[in-house]
Order: structure tokens, then C-alpha cells, then sequence
């Protein structure tokens, strides 16, 4: 997507600090007073020597009595300077022949800077000085934050001029201003509008509690997070309106058809939260609007079942499935089970279930790409090859993603794509769809609808990291939620020990216990970012280790640079029991099931994200057997762990419960990083705070829903105010 595009004013010759600007996302007025202040400097009032005490940072003003160059200790300009009730030494270690000559004795200079004691008496490093006189500002000093090539004159004065440009009329309607008023009633202060709120932010009067500007609880800041989360709901409600405009199949079971067949040959009963999201799902896949729709649940929840249930929905009624996972070897493990249950059901109807891989042979891929367009093949699984150019479905009626957060999102993107996109008949932006979304319009050559229209995919993505209510509210408020919120019966709880490296034949001594008793084991090993090779290496050495150390174990090796085929085979070998102990990079990391696995080893695990060891741990707990997993830590030098490390270890021994451990990763990460593809491009909210501002997110919630409906044209003027052209960011 384009970033913002400059007035043509702008497009000419664009001085250096003007770059730096735009760099910085400062393009429009509207921009320049969105920029707010990092700090604040005082140049409201002169202080008197004699009041002011060291450490505070002052201005004052006074007679230079004294200037002398000293070159002991260094070379420097020393001034001293006598404002009636006390004096004070100016130093300055770099000067030019201007600074001697502004500050000549007998001249009267205001100085600004921070007062220390010391043997010279006291004093005041490069203070910033000008000639005494002149009007003091009424209200304090901004400091934005800036770039390198952007002085902080040049853009106060920028700030200041674009303020006083930009057009910040209400854009909330009188009933919308009135329930954030309601919302803010904790306040005790009347509710500011834009622009005083920013007016004020810019330039604070000097009596003004800096406390409050700093935690951003004054009424200002609360107008201006009001209005920020306000245009986010806006965005992400108007991409689900413009979806909702768009058509897709409508899809039934059918009364003896593979539904029924599939919940009869399953070898369990689902549980309750299953039912209720497979029956979630199959309302959206009824309607002829296109469903977007995450299920997310804890690993091991049982997802996969329900996404064999949706997948039979579509393909009862006579249109085509696909299905994705991130890697290979996952989309192999993963679906290995579903289609273990799809395929004898399909064959007796003729149907067949293509594979789609980057690995394929050019043959096999040619005969595969054959069934799809044909419709043959009424559930199509595979990598991102899914989503390539030459595939072309006959009717593609639902879309499932696995691990949907391990997806970019110009992935998903391109899935989208792969059907036709129609805009709404005289909806959108037509400058917009010049931009972007005409590529994606396929002319006439997919699936129409009874009515003659094209159609657009269900589509449901899974996930294993459930999201925190807070950010399922905002950055995912276009999103429809199920959750399953418990686990099959018959699981006995995970056990999990944090020890050190120290105690590294300890667990070698239990893998022993568990291999003896029939049981297998996960080990994997540690994550070295900056190199694919050291982690390779200490694979390898783990992997010797090990064979030598359990001798008549079959242990095997699994990494990422490995040839598709090698995988294959040794992961054949560990879900047929053979293999007791499977040492591997982080490639395990989701959706390999084999439920005989009872202890996971994570080694370096301080080297670990949270929600990623939350889900290495739910590889094992996944039978009757009771599991363990053993966190194993190698300490700094000093014998301790990093502060988040620690953090992250505790919480893992603490809690099972991945809502919990998603809670306190986005406690210990932030937003920002939780996110990942999601966001990239994306602007994240740049003063709202989820963990403070819930009572702001919830009343833009209720007001973005009002403003859309009563009020659309003040809901457009309030995103393009805010976004601009990043909103269709959102859309993704
Ligand atoms: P995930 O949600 O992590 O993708 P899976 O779909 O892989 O979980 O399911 C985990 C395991 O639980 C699988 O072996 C699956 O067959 C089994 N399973 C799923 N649903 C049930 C159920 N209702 N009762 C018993 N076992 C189930
Ligand atoms: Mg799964």
C-alpha cells in the first residue's frame, strides 16, 4: 500500500528538515497538531538566584560582571553573572568569538539552564542565553520529539503553524459528545473540545499540574484518547460493513450428508464449547454474506474437529474448501487427522482431497492444480502454495487458516484475492479503489452466485493464542470471536518444573524413566536469533549428546533446513512410537499431535517468547498419561536471569490457562509486539493505553456503531481526521 502521498506542494524540492518531517508522518496540518509535546520546559517566569536551589532548572536574568578563557582544567569561557540577589558562573567548554561578545561584561542577559552547587561557587553548564528583556511566553515551552536532520525551532514553528491551520471542527455529533461526556463524568472537569484540548497540550498555561499531562489523565489527553480510539472503532467497523455488503454462498448441512456422517464416525463426542462454536459457524455459513471469523482455543482444545465440520458444510453444499497451515510439515501432521476422517466419506461421492506444497513434484502439482479447477477436489490442504497465482478454484466457498498469527498479512491478503472482490454497488471510495483494490478483481472468471453475482469466501481463521479481551475490542473489533474455553475430557493437567542447566542429568535421568515406561519426548533446543546456524549446531551437539547417553533409544533430529522428505520420515518414526526421543528446533512449535509424548524438555528456555513456549508445553498433556515439562534455564555469569525472562518463566510454572499466559505476555510485551503482522504498517495507538483507558474503548465502541449509522458523514471526516490513508490498513 502507498504511504501517505505529500500535497503536491510538498512533491517539489523538499528541504532537509522538511524530509525529516515527513519521515515523522508529518505531512498535514492535521498531522503537525497531532504531534504532541514529549515534555515541557518552563520559560514562563525569572526566578531569583537566591530562591532558586541547585538542581532545579531556572531562568534568570542579570548583569554579566566577569569573563575570563581559562585553560586549566580545559579551555573554557567562564562568566559571571549578578541578577541583584546573588551571582553565578556561566562555563562553556565549546564558544565562539558571538558568545564572548553577547556576553561582554556590563551586558543584561536572560539565561536558562540548570543550577549547580560546586567549588567554583555556583553555577550553570551551556546554559541557553539571549539578551534580557522582551516579553515572557505566557504558557510553557513544548518539546516534540524529533529526528536528527529536525531542529526543535524548526518544528515548534512547523507545530505551532500547522495547529493554526488545521480544520478542527466537531466532528462528534451533539448526542455522541454527550455520552462521552457521561463516560468522563469522573472527570469533574467540563469536556474539552478538539481543539482546545490540543491548543492546550501544545501550550499549557505555567500553572498547570504536570503530573497529569505526564499520566495522562488531564481532560485534554482524555478528549484526545476519546477521539483516537473513536476513529480506530470507526475504521475496523466500516471494514465489516463493506464486508457485510459483499456476497457469499450460502452453505447448509444437509440431512444425511457428510456432517452427519463426519459427527457419527468421530471416535469421541464432542464437547459443549465444541458444539456451540461449530454451531456459531455454521449460522455465519448459512448467511450469504462472507463470514470472518476467528476460533481461537487453548492448544489442544480440539479445533481441528470443528474446522472438519465447517469444511463438510461447505462441501455438502457442492462448493470447494481450503485449508492452510503455515508449514509443511504442520499442514501434513495437523490434517492428518481430519483428512484421515474426510477422505472415506468423500470417495463414495467421487470427491478427492488435494495437496498443495512447495515441495511437490512438478507432475504431482500439474495433477493436484487439475482437480482443483475442476471441482473435483472438494477440499484443497496445503502451505501458502494455496495461495499462489496459477491456483484456480472451481467454486471456493470457505477459507481456513491455521495458526492464522504465523500468517503476514500480505498473505492474507492474496488469499482474499483469490476469489473475485466486488466493491458494493456505491460504496467505498472510488480514489481508494483506484489504489489498491482494482488488482484484486478477477473479472468474470470465478464462481457466481444463483443471482448471476460473484462470490466471496467464508473465511475462519484459528488460533491458538487467544487474544485479551482488551485487544479483541479494539484492534480486532472487525473480527466475530468463538472461543473454546475447555479441553476434552480425560486430560490429566501438565506439570512444569523451571530448573537450571546444572541439573541437566537430572532430566536426562527422567527421559530415561519415560522411555522405559513407554512413554516418548520432545527436546528442543534453544533459539539463537541472530544465527540459524549456531541454533543448527546446538541441535546437533544436543542430538549426539543424547544418542550417546541413551543408548538403545532411537532419538531422532528434527530442524528447518532439513529436506521436506527427511522431516517426513522422522516424524513418521516419532507419531508411529518408534522413536522415544525427538530432539528439534523450534519447527514442533504448533499443531503436531501425538498423544503418547509426555515430557517436553525446553532447553535455554529463558530464550523464549511466552505465548511460544505455551505452545511448545501443549505438545504433550495430549493423551491420558500425566505430562511434564521442564523449563530448563542456563543462568548469566552473575547466576541470575533477566528481569522478563524471569517474569516469563514464573508465569509459565504458575498458570496453564492460555488467556492468563496471553494476559501477562501482553502485560510484559506490550501491544505492539503481540500483534506482529497484524499491525505492520498499521498504526498502533499512539495515546490511548489498553490497560487505562478501557472506559474510553468501551464508550468508542457503542459511539463508532451509533455515528455509523446516524451519522456517517461526521464518522468519515473523523477517520480521515485521524487515519488518513492508513485506515485501509485495517482492512486486512
Ligand atoms: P488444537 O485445538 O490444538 O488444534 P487438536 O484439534 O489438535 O487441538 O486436538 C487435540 C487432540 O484432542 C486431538 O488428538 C483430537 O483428536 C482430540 N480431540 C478433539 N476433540 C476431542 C473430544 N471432544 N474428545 C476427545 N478428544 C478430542
Ligand atoms: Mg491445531
Amino acid at each position: 500500500m502507498p504511504a501517505a502521498t505529500p500535497p503536491a506542494a510538498l512533491r517539489k524540492e523538499l528541504s532537509a528538515p522538511q524530509k525529516a518531517m515527513q519521515k515523522l508522518g508529518l505531512v498535514r496540518d492535521i498531522d503537525l497538531a497531532l504531534h504532541l509535546p514529549l515534555r515541557y520546559e518552563d520559560e514562563t517566569r525569572i526566578v531569583s538566584l537566591r530562591e532558586a536551589h541547585d538542581g532545579q532548572v531556572v531562568q534568570v536574568e542579570g548583569t554579566v560582571t566577569r569573563q575570563e578563557i581559562t585553560q586549566r582544567p580545559r579551555r573554557q569561557l567562564l562568566v559571571t553573572l549578578d541578577d541583584g540577589s546573588d551571582t553565578c558562573t556561566l562555563r562553556f567548554f565549546s564558544f565562539y568569538p558571538s558568545h564572548q561578545k553577547a556576553l561582554a561584561v556590563g551586558a543584561r542577559v536572560r539565561v536558562r539552564g540548570e543550577l549547580r552547587g560546586g567549588f567554583l561557587g555556583r553555577t550553570m553548564m551551556h546554559p541557553a542565553f539571549h539578551a534580557a528583556g522582551g516579553a515572557l511566553p505566557g504558557s510553557l515551552t513544548p518539546v516534540y520529539p524529533t529526528s536528527a536532520q529536525l531542529p526543535q525551532a524548526y518544528l515548534r514553528k512547523a507545530v505551532a503553524a500547522g495547529l493554526n491551520r488545521a480544520d478542527l471542527s466537531e466532528t462528534l455529533p451533539p448526542p455522541v459528545l454527550a455520552s462521552l461526556q457521561e463516560a468522563l463524568r469522573g472527570l469533574r472537569a467540563p469536556l474539552m473540545s478538539l481543539r482546545q484540548a490540543l491548543e492546550f497540550l501544545h501550550h499549557p498555561g505555567p500553572d498547570v499540574s504536570l503530573a497529569a499531562l505526564e499520566d495522562h489523565s488531564h481532560p485534554a489527553w482524555q478528549r484526545l484518547k476519546a477521539e483516537e480510539l473513536l476513529a480506530q472503532q470507526l475504521s475496523q467497523l466500516q471494514a465489516k460493513r463493506e464486508r457485510d455488503a459483499l456476497r457469499a454462498p450460502s452453505l447448509q448441512t444437509q440431512a444425511g450428508g457428510l456432517h452427519e456422517q463426519l459427527l457419527v464416525a468421530l471416535p469421541f463426542a464432542l464437547t459443549a464449547a465444541q458444539r456451540r462454536v461449530g454451531e456459531e459457524i455454521a449460522r455465519d455459513l448459512q448467511r450469504s454474506v462472507p463470514m470472518h471469523r476467528l476460533l481461537q482455543g487453548d492448544v489442544g482444545s480440539g479445533k481441528t474437529v470443528v474446522a472438519a465440520l465447517a469444511a463438510t458444510i461447505a462441501i455438502d453444499s457442492g462448493w470447494q474448501c481450503a485449508l492452510m497451515a503455515p508449514t509443511e510439515i504442520l499442514a501434513e501432521q495437523h490434517f492428518a487427522k481430519l483428512i484421515g476422517w474426510l477422505e472415506p466419506l468423500l470417495e463414495p461421492l467421487g470427491k478427492r482431497v488435494a495437496w498443495l506444497t512447495g515441495s511437490q513434484k512438478k507432475k504431482q502439482r500439474t495433477e493436484m492444480l487439475a482437480l482443483i479447477a475442476s471441482g473435483e477436489a472438494a477440499l484443497v490442504v496445503g502451505t501458502h502454495a494455496v495461495i499462489q497465482d496459477q491456483v484456480q478454484f472451481k467454486n471456493l466457498a470457505l477459507a481456513i487458516i491455521d495458526e492464522q498469527h504465523r500468517f503476514g498479512v500480505a498473505q492474507r491478503l492474496a488469499l482474499r484475492s483469490k476469489t473475485p472482490y466486488r466493491r458494493p454497488a456505491g460504496g467505498g471510495d472510488p480514489k481508494s479503489d483506484a489504489a489498491g483494490l482494482d488488482s484484486r478483481v478477477r473479472g468474470d472468471d470465478g464462481p457466481l452466485l444463483e443471482d448471476g453475482s460473484l462470490s466471496e469466501p467464508h473465511l475462519l481463521m484459528m488460533s491458538a493464542t487467544p487474544i485479551p479481551r482488551t485487544l479483541a475490542m479494539s484492534y480486532y473489533a472487525d473480527l466475530d470471536v468463538s472461543t473454546i474455553e475447555e479441553l476434552p475430557p480425560g486430560r490429566t493437567p501438565i506439570v512444569t518444573k523451571v530448573v537450571s542447566d546444572s541439573r541437566r542429568h537430572e532430566v536426562i535421568e527422567r527421559i530415561r524413566a519415560q522411555v522405559a515406561a513407554g512413554r516418548q519426548v520432545y527436546w528442543v533446543c534453544p533459539l539463537i536469533e541472530e544465527s540459524e546456524a549456531i541454533d543448527l549446531s546446538n541441535a546437533t551437539a544436543t542430538h549426539a549428546e543424547l544418542s550417546q547417553l541413551l543408548p538403545g533409544v532411537i532419538v531422532g533430529l528434527l530442524h528447518s533446513r532439513m529436506p521436506v522428505a527427511e522431516k517426513k520420515a522422522v516424524m513418521a518414526l516419532f507419531s508411529g512410537g518408534q522413536m522415544g526421543v525427538l530432539v528439534s528446533t523450534t519447527v514442533i512449535e504448533v499443531g503436531v499431535d501425538v498423544p503418547n509424548a509426555s515430557l517436553m524438555v525446553i532447553e535455554h528456555a529463558e530464550r523464549f517468547g511466552l505465548s511460544q513456549l505455551h505452545q511448545l508445553r501443549g505438545r504433550v498433556g495430549r493423551g491420558a498419561a500425566a505430562s511434564a515439562c521442564v523449563l530448563m534455564y542456563t543462568p548469566h555469569e552473575g547466576g541470575r536471569l533477566g528481569e522478563t525472562a524471569r517474569e516469563r518463566l514464573k508465569a509459565m510454572a504458575e498458570t496453564s490457562d492460555g488467556f492468563e499466559i496471553a494476559r501477562r505476555d501482553l502485560e510484559i510485551r506490550g501491544p505492539g509486539e503481540f500483534l506482529g503482522a497484524r499491525q505492520s504498517g498499521a498504526p498502533l495507538l499512539r495515546f490511548a493505553d489498553l490497560a487505562t483507558d478501557i472506559h474510553l474503548l468501551e464508550w468508542a465502541r457503542q459511539a463508532a456503531a451509533d455515528m455509523l449509522s446516524l451519522h456517517p458523514e461526521s464518522a468519515s471526516r473523523h477517520v480521515t481526521r485521524w487515519l488518513g490513508n492508513r485506515a485501509d490498513y485495517l482492512k486486512v
